[in-house]
C-alpha cells in the first residue's frame, strides 16, 4: 500500500513514534502497565535508556511476563483517531509515510498493526527487536555503541542518545530521495520532506532538512526549545494536540500538491512554444479539493515557543 516516490507534489512524511503517533512514551507505558516503574527508574540510574529497557524486558521475562503480555499492554496504548485519520488521508493524497523512532521494532510494529495502520508505512527505522529462543524480548541499539569495536553514530549533538542518531538516518533518507529524484526524468528537485516529532532526539533530524521541507514539532515539548534556540532551515509548523496535528499536516500536504500543480502547468506552457500569444492559463490548473488550505500552508509562520 506504500506510495511510490512519484510526481504530484505529495511530500514524504516521516513520523516520530512516541508522543507523536501514540500519545505516550511506549517504553514507560509498558513498564508502568507491568508494575515495574520503580525498577525501571533504578536501571536508568546506571544504564542508557535503550540498554535499560532491554534489561527491563529480561527481568520481566524472568518474573514470568511473556512477550504476549507486552503486546497486550501495547494494544492498550492511547492513539488518537486524528493520527489514524492523518495517516490515512495523507497516504490517500499520494504521500509516502515512514516511521523514525527511538522505541523499537516490536513496540512500533505491534501498535501500528493493532490500529490497522502498518500497511500505510513504507518503512520504519528504529531499534531492532526480536524474541529469543527462551521467549524473551530483546531490544538492541540502532547504532551499536557498547562494543569497543563499534563505531557508534559519531554525532556529537548532546540531544542524540548513544544508541540512535535520528539525524544520521534522516541524512540517509534524504540521500535516497535525491538519488530517486535524479533518476526520474523531468524531476528537478526531490519532493519535500515533512518531519513530525516531540523529543530532544527529534532535533537532529529536523536540522538535516532544508528549504522546501517542513518540521512539525509538538508544541510545549522539548524539541521546541531546541528549535527556538537554533532553528532549522526547513519551515517550522507547530502542532498542539492531535486534531491540530491532522490539520497542520494535511495543510502542508495540500499546499505542496497545489504548488506542484501550478509548477507543472507553468512548465507545460513554456514547452508549448514560448507562450507569446497565450496568457498564463492559471484557470486551467486543476487543484485538489482541499487546496483552500494552501495559503496558510505556504505562508511562513512564527515559531511559538513555551517559556
Ligand atoms: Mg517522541
Amino acid at each position: 500500500m506504500a506510495a511510490s516516490n512519484g510526481g504530484g507534489g505529495a511530500p514524504l512524511v516521516v513520523f516520530d513514534f512516541d508522543k507523536t503517533i501514540v500519545d505516550c512514551d511506549s517504553d514507560n507505558w509498558v513498564v508502568d502497565a507491568l508494575g515495574a516503574t520503580r525498577r525501571f527508574d533504578d536501571l536508568l540510574q546506571f544504564l542508557p535508556w535503550n540498554t535499560a529497557i532491554d534489561a527491563m524486558m529480561g527481568e520481566l521475562h524472568a518474573a514470568g511476563r511473556t512477550a504476549e503480555d507486552v503486546r497486550a499492554c501495547l494494544r492498550a496504548a492511547p492513539l488518537s483517531p486524528h493520527v489514524a485519520a492523518a495517516v490515512r488521508a495523507s497516504h490517500a493524497r499520494g504521500c509516502e509515510l515512514r516511521v523514525l523512532s527511538d522505541a523499537n521494532a516490536f513496540f512500533v510494529g505491534t501498535v501500528l498493526a493493532h490500529h490497522g495502520l502498518a500497511a500505510f508505512f513504507s518503512g520504519t527505522d528504529t531499534n531492532p527487536a526480536h524474541i529469543d529462543a527462551a521467549g524473551r524480548l530483546r531490544i538492541r541499539p540502532y547504532h551499536e555503541f557498547a562494543d569497543p569495536a563499534a563505531a557508534g553514530h559519531g554525532c556529537t549533538l548532546p540531544s542524540c542518545p548513544p544508541n540512535m542518531c535520528k539525524g544520521k538516518v534522516m541524512k540517509r533518507i534524504l540521500r535516497e530521495e535525491e538519488e530517486e529524484a535524479a533518476a526520474a526524468a523531468g524531476r528537478r528537485r526531490r519532493r519535500a520532506v515533512v518531519y513530525l516529532g516531540d523529543g530532544r532526539g527529534d532535533y537532529c533530524p529536523s536540522m538535516k532538512l532544508g528549504e522546501g521541507d517542513y518540521v512539525m514539532p509538538r508544541a510545549g515539548y522539548p524539541v521546541c526549545d531546541l528549535i527556538a534556540a537554533a532553528p532549522p532551515a526547513a519551515a517550522v509548523r507547530e502542532w498542539d494536540g492531535f486534531e491540530d496535528q491532522e490539520r497542520v499536516l494535511l495543510g502542508i500536504v495540500d499546499g505542496e500538491i497545489a504548488r506542484a500543480a501550478v509548477a507543472a502547468a507553468e512548465e507545460g506552457e513554456q514547452e508549448d512554444g514560448g507562450a507569446a500569444a497565450a496568457p498564463p492559463a492559471v484557470s486551467a490548473v486543476v487543484l485538489p479539493p482541499d487546496c483552500r488550505a494552501m495559503p496558510a500552508a505556504l505562508l511562513p509562520q512564527a515559531v511559538r515557543v513555551p517559556n
